[in-house]
């Protein structure tokens, strides 16, 4: 089998993470989180007061924080990775729904996506890795041999995103978690600069339906297929 990238992209909540990283694990590839990357730069714009309480990113003062601003990901004994921001692992925090609510805005700022894309390029020039986003298959590597775009309704795709929350002990209710949803949706797939949508050359699956079991095995045929 040759080695190859496989991209996933979809919506939020949409279980492409988990799908991903499952992939990986089984196939021996990288499984690389770029949400998580916009995710720890707007955690660090949070908590150096860079997004007002109205949720509004300053635009020019996180532009200028970029080159302060490290991202990189630890792989624990167990395989699982923790999100490292400046050397500080804040796997947890960048979950949380503060860290959901900003992101968007932020993710949507030109320069914050060049400075994230060339990272995400920079990992997976090996080959051999499995990311996920949303402009994965579109921008970051237009050349991957698999592209997937995964989509779910609104309503499913928030109860996921809820419950895994409420597993984790957040004390949340669904009304939020799904009007953050819907919310993300609109940002990101109308922004300006590379907006959340489907390759033309990427597999559509509509997981609202399947079990997590079945998704897998979907994924693991694609794969099969991709690298023969
Ligand atoms: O995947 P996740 O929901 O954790 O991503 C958080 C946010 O980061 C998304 O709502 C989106 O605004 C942004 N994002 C992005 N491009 C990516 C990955 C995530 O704009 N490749």
């Amino acid at each position: 089998m040759k080695k190859i990238i496989i991209a996933i992209d979809g919506y939020s909540s949409s279980g492409k993470s988990t799908m991903a990283r499952r992939l990986a694990a089984e196939i021996g590839y990288r499984y690389i989180d770029s949400g998580a990357m916009y995710r720890a730069v707007t955690l660090y714009a949070l908590d150096h007061g860079m997004i007002d309480a109205q949720g509004q990113p300053q635009t020019d003062a996180i532009i200028a924080a970029l080159p302060n601003i490290d991202i990189d990901f630890k792989v624990l004994p167990d395989g699982s990775q923790r999100t490292m921001l400046n050397s500080v692992d804040v796997e947890d925090e960048i979950r949380r729904l503060r860290v959901s609510e900003a992101v968007s805005p932020v993710a949507a700022i030109a320069e914050v996506r060049h400075a994230l894309v060339a990272k995400q390029q920079a990992l997976g020039a090996g080959k051999g890795i499995v990311m996920d986003g949303r402009d994965i298959g579109t921008v970051v590597f237009p050349d991957a041999e698999l592209k997937i775009f995964v989509d779910a309704s609104a309503e499913t795709r928030a109860m996921r995103r809820f419950k895994e929350m409420m597993d984790k002990g957040a004390d949340v209710n669904y009304e939020d978690v799904l009007a953050n949803v819907v919310h993300r949706d609109k940002i990101d797939t109308t922004r300006a600069e590379s907006p959340l949508r489907r390759a033309d050359d990427a597999i559509s699956l509509d997981n609202s339906e399947m079990t997590l079991q079945e998704q897998h095995q979907w994924l693991v045929d694609q794969y099969k297929q991709a690298a023969q």
